[in-house]
């Protein structure tokens, strides 16, 4: 089997990875080792209205609700609103993720590229010491795919980084050991996406609750694995909804359990590969949503694969400029949010409460992490004298 370019993983970075290298008029193939696009889901389900303006999706049968705002509760209840009465249309949604993933991969399949199932990936081709493809396992058989480029879209679990030798290791408080419940018969009176602090409710992460209908709801937590042990996120979670009415009527349809990467995004080009989304730890460290970077990063991805194929090129300086391209949409933007993660971590329940006491009145003008940490800075200058030197810091 030869291609230009063989892709690791049909989640969003891969499909659209995979779209994009092929509508420059590249050969791709795209394999996954599930037996279903996007089954199971491994996702909170939510994303901003934002992904609107990359057109990577058609239609809407990928929406199951238009939230209204989001809401964060301190850990003594405290509440801050961003709410669209101030912010605009541009809010978020919560998402089917298994239709969004299938649309994607649609999208890319649409596009050109073919898509087998049932492939695992297990390590590098090699030729004359140059990554040359991908050695797989279809339905348990050995199968050699020829590729000039290899993208890792593999996800938090990546292995296809570390078998071209980036360090992929994530460190424990770098890790949110996640769980959800998606709950039926539940209470969500209205379209709001909710988000709760504090160490006795999540220890170094939330617990959030988005409503995908009126009476269904994601309800899921993570736990930062450096504070976690084993069964301990899915004990707290389950005591987040003992203690809230609204939810303990309902019961769960789905269950899952993942992890999810807060950490800074790591080096994602070498000769003949690149890494893209999770796999590249292209995750926004403050809330673990990596579905806009992964979309995103795709398209540059393919973009700049799409290029290197026509000038039958792909050493790593041609194929760096995906990555001063990546780093210049959204790196600095996820450097700055890992340096925040990191000053909330260190911060007592307390001082949490505070901080949302100051907020609890302000009007946000943006659905964003950034409005969020300008309106902080704002009312506690003193936290940018914290930001500056440790963003100087987190660079090196
Ligand atoms: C509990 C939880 C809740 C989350 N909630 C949200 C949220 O609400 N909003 C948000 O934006 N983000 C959320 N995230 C993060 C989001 O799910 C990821 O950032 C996103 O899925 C990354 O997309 P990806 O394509 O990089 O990886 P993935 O979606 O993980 O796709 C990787 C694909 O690669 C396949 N694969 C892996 N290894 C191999 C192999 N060796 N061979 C072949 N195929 C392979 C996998 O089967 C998978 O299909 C959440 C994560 C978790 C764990």
């Amino acid at each position: 089997m030869t291609y230009d370019v063989v892709v690791i993983g049909s989640g969003p970075a891969g499909s659209v990875t995979a779209r994009f290298a092929a509508q420059a008029g590249a050969k791709v193939l795209m394999i996954e080792r599930r037996a279903e696009v996007g089954v199971p889901v491994l996702c909170g389900e939510g994303i901003s209205q934002k992904v609107d303006k990359f057109h990577a999706l058609e239609g809407k049968r990928w929406v199951a609700n238009v939230m209204d705002g989001a809401r964060i509760f301190s850990p003594n209840g405290t509440k801050v609103t961003l709410s669209a009465e101030y912010a605009g249309s541009e809010t978020g949604y919560v998402v089917y993720r298994d239709i969004f993933d299938q649309e994607l991969a649609r999208g890319a399949v649409h596009a050109g590229a073919k898509l087998q199932m049932n492939t695992n990936a297990i390590g590098l081709l090699k030729k004359h010491g140059k990554i040359a493809g991908v050695k797989a396992l279809y339905q348990g058989e050995p199968l050699d795919i020829e590729a000039d480029v290899v993208v890792g879209a593999d996800g938090v679990e990546s292995k296809v980084g570390k078998w071209a030798g980036i360090k992929t290791t994530l460190k424990p408080n770098d890790l949110e050991t996640c769980a959800q419940y998606t709950m039926t018969n539940v209470d969500c009176p209205d379209a709001f996406c909710d988000f709760y602090l504090g160490k006795k409710i999540a220890p170094g992460g939330y617990v959030w609750v988005f409503p995908k209908g009126k009476d269904v709801a994601n309800v899921g937590i993570g736990v930062l694995s450096s504070l976690s042990e084993s069964g301990l996120a899915m004990r707290l979670l389950d005591e987040f909804i003992a203690n809230h009415p609204e939810l303990r009527k309902g019961e769960p349809v789905r269950l899952l359990a993942g992890a999810d990467p807060v950490a800074k995004p790591i080096e994602s080009v070498r000769d003949n590969l690149v890494l893209v989304g999770d796999a590249a730890r292209q995750v926004d460290p403050i809330t673990g949503g990596g579905l806009m970077a992964s979309i995103e990063g795709g398209m540059i991805a393919g973009d700049v694969i799409g290029a290197a194929v026509k000038k039958q090129k792909f050493d790593k300086d041609v194929l760096m400029a995906y990555e001063t391209r990546w780093q210049q949409a959204y790196g600095k933007k996820l450097l700055r949010n890992y340096v925040v993660k990191e000053i909330l971590l260190d911060m007592e329940d307390k001082t949490l409460d505070m901080l949302a006491d100051s907020l609890k009145d302000y009007q946000f003008e943006e659905f964003s992490t950034l409005s969020l940490i300008k309106a902080l800075v704002g009312k506690h200058p003193s936290l940018l004298v914290k930001l500056t030197p440790l963003m100087k810091l987190a660079r090196t």
